[in-house]
């Protein structure tokens, strides 16, 4: 009988050990998938950031940075250089809350505060767009907006200036809505190329080109298809000397970069805008190699 109740109380003590032993391993899953929550959480995180300059300032500025799952390009988008441009900032808005599988996208949807407040193309010290040829130190009180946009293109790989324009850029003269000296519906860039200093070029006009196809698969009325606008800004005959002093081409001649401005023709609704701006934004997305778990 003693010995019967020995061989009891030893199952007993088995069975409190295997329970035990289950408890813990429960215990310990439990943490584990804790702390894969906790890692995931603290990854998404870090893969978006916003980053506020000029705080409570009537220039403030938001940057979006969203970091993709694996290494890639950057492309650097800024909306909201000129005021007046009502539909670039709401588009430019959409894609700072994307999520990136590879690459990596930096969204300021509104660059000159001032002018978007004041719906005006011009904020506290001019036309932003005419001010990247200003030195740092520069008393123009929109420099320092400028300054911060200089050091954004620094870390980017592409840079996109989102415009809208009036009536439509063709390369020909058709009439008075629809000639050389438009802008809506060009993607502009200021050289057919650029030689760097290692030999390389930068095929601006061959990325811009590709960009504007992409873009015109998704646009059934042939009125609203893009156009390559090269201003030949650097050149002596060029009729665009003034996009000098332009952001594009400050990101080109200075800092290297693939820089490329999309107009969007003002003749339309703002639905019609927000949508082409969607469509040519989203092809240079693709065309960098960029991928996304969706785009807008
Ligand atoms: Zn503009």
């Amino acid at each position: 009988m003693a010995h019967h109740r020995g061989v009891s109380f030893l199952i007993i003590l088995q069975k409190k050990t295997v329970r035990c032993c289950l408890t813990i391993c429960r215990c310990i899953a439990v943490l584990f998938v804790l702390f894969l929550l906790l890692v995931q959480n603290s990854e998404a995180q870090e893969a978006r950031s916003v980053q506020k300059y000029f705080s409570g300032t009537n220039q403030e500025v938001t940057v979006y940075t969203i970091k993709g799952e694996t290494s890639g390009p950057t492309v650097l988008i800024f909306a909201g250089i000129h005021g007046d441009e009502r539909a670039c900032p709401v588009v430019a808005a959409k894609y700072s809350n994307i999520r990136l599988k590879k690459g990596n996208i930096v969204v300021v949807p509104r660059l000159n505060a001032v002018a978007i407040q004041k719906k005006k193309r011009n904020g506290l010290g001019g036309d932003m767009n005419r001010l990247f040829d200003q030195p740092e130190t520069s008393k123009n009180p929109d420099v320092k907006v400028v300054n911060l946009a200089k050091e954004l293109i620094k870390k980017a790989d592409y840079v996109v200036n989102m415009h809208q324009g009036h009536g439509f850029y063709s390369p020909t003269w058709i009439n008075s809505k629809r000639n050389p000296s438009r802008w809506g519906q060009s993607n502009v860039v200021d050289a057919p190329y650029f030689d760097l200093p290692n030999g390389d070029k930068l095929e601006l006009e061959k990325f811009a080109n590709k960009v504007v196809q992409r873009s015109n698969e998704n646009i059934t009325d042939r009125r609203f298809h893009f156009q390559v606008n090269n201003t030949n800004t650097g050149s002596e005959d060029s009729r665009h000397k003034v996009q000098r002093k332009s952001l594009t081409y400050y990101a080109v001649t200075k800092e290297h970069k693939h820089a490329i401005a999309i107009e969007v023709t003002k003749n339309c609704t703002f639905a019609q805008a927000t949508t082409y701006l969607v469509i040519a934004l989203n092809a240079v997305i693709n065309e960098t190699g960029i991928v996304a778990d969706k785009l807008p």
